[in-house]
């Protein structure tokens, strides 16, 4: 009725249209990014209800996170009005299954009200049943088992289906995986991985249980079909089984997750599993210009193991895809906080653009620090989104109770807060000990453990435990007293010295290194204040700030969060080899971490409607050294039509206050030019004059008892095929030279000859 007609068709190409009113049977839509998949999706699910074929709770759409569910909710609601009573259930995998879980908790041994564990709560549970097996924890991290139960269960594995080859725990993994199972029951609590596990279960072992939802949810539909694991899939498959109406979109390009379990072979696959199913290719990109479009298409080119799709627009106008070199890693901060207000005011011709129209897309949450800092002194609302700022980190906040202890010992919460972390048997008991005494006494909690160590009140274990630990903190408060030591190795000494660093280390979980990397993030931005005293002051200022809510905000997250999102204006720092593509993808031998790298560095483009800056540095400072980096790979294939080489601000005088860098961006002067110039070299000078280690010149610098290179960082350079360049960056006999033909390349020194002009 009227259906042709409804205006919500109006706005689609054929090919969605087709997807969309495709009703019957299974679909796969198979599209490149921004090319209407989820636009697709979301009025599919409308169609359904305004024609009448289903019901809103016989529609069951997952998406990939709660903020793209509650999107498209919005969306749909929009899209229907008043129309239709109810809502389809539309959720993440996880909040699906909890959904279904608590309707027969019973049948896996759970009560309807099971708790739901977090990383935390888990890592414990399984130290528990380390310890209890006698297993050396030191060897076998609680962290390690937990990380590989998790893996099984994204495969659907139950303790029963471990084989021992597939047991790196030293044969003991399977047995712990059972134990730890029959823990949580006992508990009544499930982990992320059980939601759908048990869910798998039930349907397999509960045909009426299975029937019932297959006739219920008539229609399925997935988003970002891409990225589901073998457990997902399992899932789908059993549920769709019935009505075979299931409707999946995906992009190959945009498989991100792997390294969690994600199987880009389930899209692969689809038309096998679903026999008879359509697939629908959408080929015209509405979000980017034609710029944007080609250099991401360049950079996906590079990939060998994918199917490959034509990607087109008619859009004819926007700017090219803008790249720049950056000095180092604060000048990059500084460099894009100022392109953020020049957008945000209007510059260069544009309209001013809203700050929630911008987004900085980062590949590791370590380098957000550099650009809230910067955001905070210059007063630029943001937000992080997909993960907590990085003063509220978990690692961060540990390290600083550290730090506030040190410096004020009375500070009583601080102090409650680290006494036990990392666990050092000082349990509930003792602590209830501790302030007793306190209050008893009228001091500090601090003073009220050295009352305690000094006359007996503890067990043996805590005793000598906090006494350690007092003891370190009246050596750590001397330190800083008597300035004996910088403030910033103090820091790094206390992390060291309580064995908080030692505690991430021996974590063998995925999340570690990146904690690790926080805390050294941490210890490096002690480097810009007087003490420690000014660092907290800041910092404490930073949270009060947190409290003023602007409307507007420029978004901060890393490109794994952004997928299925756009932004008319992007930024993405930090193109640099061993950050991106990251170290551990470029030291798995074979192709597929980078190639996996390559599909991030895609859909970190893609992201972009109007405007896409891409940026790197030529140093990082990595504990108080200056490391020099490498341009990333992902640059040199960057199309040199689709791209415009941006003058680094050093040209223009240095990093002086009140200098209007945006003034050089209209100018169009060839990267190489800058690197050469006397504003580069005065770079130099000023990073060398504030005491601070730079890259060496590689002139003398020599290798395995070899001359490797001639060539320093800012040396002006001749190569036979690509023409002048600068050198930006030197790692053994290769230079990263930005040419004048805009491409940055890496080349083996031999290859170019100094060239003087
Ligand atoms: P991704 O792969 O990044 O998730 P996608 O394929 O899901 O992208 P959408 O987010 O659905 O793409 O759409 C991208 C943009 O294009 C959105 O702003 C959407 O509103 C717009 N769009 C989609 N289809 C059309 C159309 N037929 N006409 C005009 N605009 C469209
Ligand atoms: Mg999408």
């Amino acid at each position: 009725m009227g259906m042709r007609s409804a205006p919500y068709l109006g706005g689609l190409n054929p090919a969605q249209r087709d997807a969309v009113e495709t009703l019957q049977g299974p679909v796969l839509m198979l599209a490149g990014a921004g090319t209407g998949k989820t636009k697709a999706l979301t009025t599919r699910i409308v169609h359904l209800m305004n024609t009448g074929m289903a019901r809103p709770n016989e529609i069951l759409a997952v998406t990939f996170t709660n903020k793209a569910a509650r999107e498209m909710k919005m969306r749909v609601g929009g899209m229907l009005g008043e129309m239709v009573e109810g809502m389809p259930w539309l959720g993440t995998f996880h909040s699906l299954c909890v959904k279904i879980l608590r309707r027969h908790a019973e049948l896996v041994g759970l009560k309807s009200n099971f708790t739901i564990l977090d990383t935390d709560d888990q890592i414990r549970l399984m130290k528990q049943l380390i310890r209890a097996e006698g297993i050396d924890e030191k060897r076998w991290p609680p962290r390690l088992l937990a990380g590989m139960i998790d893996g099984w269960k994204n495969r659907a594995w139950t303790p029963e289906h471990v084989t021992a080859g597939e047991d790196g725990f030293d044969g003991k993994g399977q047995k712990l995986y059972a134990q730890y199972q029959a823990r949580l029951i006992t508990l009544n609590a499930v982990d992320f991985g059980d939601l759908l596990l048990h869910v798998v279960m039930i349907f397999q072992k509960h045909d009426d249980i299975l029937r019932r939802y297959q006739s219920w949810f008539k229609y399925i539909l997935v988003d970002e079909y891409q990225d589901t694991n073998v457990a997902q899939y399992m899932w789908l498959r059993l549920l769709a089984s019935e009505h075979k109406n299931i409707c999946c979109v995906g992009d190959d390009d945009q498989s991100i997750y792997g390294w969690r379990g994600a199987e880009v072979g389930n899209i692969l696959r689809f038309e096998k599993d679903f026999e008879g199913a359509k697939v629908i290719r959408l080929e015209q990109n509405y979000r980017s210009t034609p710029h944007i479009l080609g250099a991401a298409s360049g950079v996906i080119a590079g990939n060998t193991t994918r199917l490959g799709k034509t990607l087109w627009t008619d859009r004819t106008d926007g700017e090219k895809v803008r790249l720049i070199g950056h000095w180092d890693g604060e000048e990059e901060a500084r460099w894009i906080g100022e392109e953020i207000e020049n957008f945000q005011r209007g510059t260069r011709g544009l309209d001013p653009i809203s700050l929630d129209h911008m987004a900085i897309l980062v590949r590791a949450s370590h380098q957000m620090r550099s650009f809230e800092d910067r955001f905070l002194t210059i007063g630029l609302p943001y937000r992080v989104i997909g993960g907590p700022r990085f003063y509220e980190r978990l690692e961060i906040r540990d390290a600083m109770a550290y730090f506030r202890v040190a410096v004020s010992p009375d500070d009583g919460l601080a102090f409650e807060r680290i006494v036990n972390t990392p666990k050092r048997g000082i349990g509930d008991k003792a602590q209830q000990t501790i302030n007793q005494v306190a209050r008893d006494n009228g001091v500090s909690l601090l003073e009220a453990s050295r009352i305690l160590v000094e006359q007996g009140g503890l067990s043996a274990k805590a005793r000598k435990e906090l006494g350690t630990l007092v003891a370190g903190f009246d050596r750590w408060s001397a330190a800083l007293r008597d300035e004996t030591v910088s403030h910033v190795e103090l820091a790094q000494v206390i992390l060291d010295e309580c064995g908080y660093t030692a505690f991430w280390q021996n974590d063998k979980t995925p999340e570690a290194p990146g904690r690790l990397e926080n805390l050294k993030e941490l210890v490096k931005a002690l480097e810009e204040f007087e003490n420690l005293q000014g660092f907290l002051e800041h910092v404490s200022l930073i949270m009060e700030n947190d409290a003023t809510d602007a409307t507007e905000k420029v978004s901060i997250m890393t490109l794994h969060a952004a997928k299925g999102l756009e932004f008319p204006v992007v930024f993405l720092p930090g193109w640099e080899d061993g950050l991106f593509p990251s170290q551990r993808s470029m030291d798995e031998s074979g192709q597929k971490g980078v190639e996996e790298e390559r599909r991030l560095a895609y859909v970190g483009i893609t992201r972009a409607e109007e405007h896409c800056t891409i940026s790197f540095a030529a140093n990082r400072r990595v504990y108080g050294q200056w490391q020099s980096q490498m341009p990333s790979r992902f640059i040199d294939e960057l199309p040199a039509k689709h791209v415009e080489v941006l003058t680094p601000p050093g040209l223009y005088g240095g990093m002086g206050a009140g200098n209007d860098y945006s003034s050089g961006l209209t100018e169009r002067v060839s990267n190489a030019d800058a690197y050469a110039s006397p504003g580069w070299k005065r770079m130099q000078e000023r990073t060398s004059s504030r005491g601070l280690s730079q890259p060496k010149k590689t002139s003398s610098l020599v290798i395995d008892a070899k001359v490797v290179s001639s060539f320093g960082i800012g040396d002006r350079v001749h190569h036979s095929a690509l023409g002048f360049g600068a050198v930006i960056g030197v790692e053994g006999d290769k230079l990263s030279i930005v040419f004048e033909n805009g491409g940055a390349k890496k080349v083996v020194a031999s290859f170019v000859t100094a060239a003087d002009d």
